[in-house]
């Protein structure tokens, strides 16, 4: 694997440009330009919250604006219950109790509520299939991978109960510009190297901590070429690095996806050629194989080989990472007209997506069939489930101290349920082809040629 650092001194014959961040603050905030470091008030388009951050949001708002207030504006608050709805929970079914009066009292325009028609599951893959992640805009959510909605050009950050209640009653929050690290991409990745597999790469390249405050700015031949739910996959984990932000052109697929989903017209924002960032990281991809994050940090990352035949006793497939349609129709691949000999669970991020398990076919057999025949314990009820652990009665949660490999995120300690257990952070692949061996497989294994 080739990763190189560029000289990304300041050109010295004139005024340097904007990075894509940069400039769709200098928009959001009525300025010709911005600098990282300077703080600016910055309008916002949308925000969304979830299930265990509206109560909070709900209450810091009224503390703040009065009980008689109302929302800035009632189209532009998102509400997706997501993380601990399908449990007898009394403080989770709280959580959505606040949320429908909230949303009633408020007359808010967009509420998937769990058990109507429009429930969506997760929030941020619901955020993009209800055409609310557009190119150039201001997106805040309370919850850190809202910067998923990256993937579409647009500026999105996770923000906390108070900078969400203060956006809520006022639509604008105050922001430091931060400046911009630009990771380029290139060359040709072999076939069973996935999105997860190249931002696990710069997870090892920056570390924990090695991107805060900073925006990431992807770029390359190789992320020009992915699909919309990767480049979704790529945005979700720099909250990992400590990024404040990821963000990447809109590519055509991107384009097309939001055609479809949205008639609200929007404006794609590109770099200036001459924008400054704080460090240019040049991956080439071509020597990429698949790699794990071992327990217990996302950039504990090793390449597969390191770790084959480590036992595991189960595994997972959902998340907003590694739920998607593609994730599914990845690991449909590998367990096609194979069985799998560990526990394993799959959970569908959202509706759309258990929806497409059932239209989408390989070979003639629906992917639905393919993890059921596979002896996949796959759930109807999309949402976050296991990737945060969430209450005892949660599908999929580890229970007990065991080796468990996920498509998720996080593999801090005890972030699926026990606190004893070992979470193996992976692609679709890998965890498709671990879960058939029962031991840390190369997907290559499985892979075949006419695919
Ligand atoms: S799927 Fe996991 S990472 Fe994504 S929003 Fe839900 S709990 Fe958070």
């Amino acid at each position: 694997m080739n990763i190189h650092e560029k000289d990304h001194s300041t050109p010295s014959n004139n005024r340097v440009g904007m990075t894509l961040t940069e400039k769709i603050l200098a928009r959001a905030s009525n300025r010709k330009r911005v600098a990282p470091g300077e703080v600016i008030f910055v309008n916002v388009d949308i925000l969304m919250s979830h299930d265990p951050c509206t109560p909070g949001v709900a209450s810091v708002f009224k503390k703040e604006f009065g009980e008689e207030a109302k929302v800035w504006d009632p189209d532009r608050f998102i509400m997706i219950p997501d993380h601990f709805i399908y449990s007898a929970d009394p403080q989770a079914n709280q959580n959505i109790r606040v949320m429908r009066e909230f949303a009633k009292e408020q007359g808010i325009t967009h509420f998937y509520d769990v058990g109507t028609a429009d429930y969506k599951g997760v929030c941020h893959i619901g955020l993009a299939e209800g055409g609310h992640t557009r190119p150039g805009e201001v997106l805040l959510g309370t919850d850190s991978h809202t910067v998923t909605a990256g993937a579409f050009g647009t500026f999105a950050i996770g923000v906390g109960i108070t900078d969400g209640a203060y956006a809520l009653g006022t639509g604008e929050i105050p922001l430091m510009i931060p400046p911009t690290i630009k990771v380029n991409y290139h060359g040709k990745k072999a076939k069973s190297v996935q999105a997860k597999d190249l931002i696990l790469v710069l997870m090892k390249e920056l570390g924990v901590e090695g991107a805060t405050y900073n925006a990431i700015e992807f770029s390359g031949e190789v992320i020009d070429e992915l699909s919309v739910e990767e480049r979704m996959t790529m945005c979700n984990m720099v909250v990992e690095c400590g990024a404040k932000n990821g963000i990447m052109i809109p590519n055509q697929a991107t384009l097309d996806y939001l055609s479809t989903r949205t008639s609200i017209p929007f404006t794609v924002v590109t770099p200036d050629d001459n924008a400054q960032y704080s460090r240019i990281i040049d991956i080439d991809v071509t020597d990429i194989t698949s790699v794990i994050a071992r327990p217990h940090s996302p950039d504990n990352v090793v390449p597969i080989a390191q770790l084959e035949n480590i036992a595991i006793s189960q595994a997972y497939i959902g998340s907003c990472t590694g739920g998607k349609t593609a994730d599914f129709i990845a690991a449909a691949h590998i367990l096609f007209e194979r069985k799998v000999t560990i526990p394993t669970y799959a959970v569908p991020a959202t509706k759309e997506v258990f929806h497409n398990l059932i239209t989408t076919h390989i070979n003639g057999i629906s992917v639905y069939e393919i993890f059921t025949r596979a002896g996949v314990k796959l759930s109807s009820e999309p949402g976050c489930a296991a990737c945060c652990g969430g209450p005892v009665d949660t599908f999929g949660r580890v229970h007990d101290p065991i080796s468990v490999i996920s498509t998720t995120n996080r593999n801090f300690v005890g972030r699926m349920g026990n606190k004893g257990s070992m979470i193996y952070l992976a692609s679709p692949y890998v965890v498709a082809a671990t879960a058939v061996s029962g031991f840390i497989t190369n997907p290559e294994r499985y892979l075949t040629n006419d695919y």
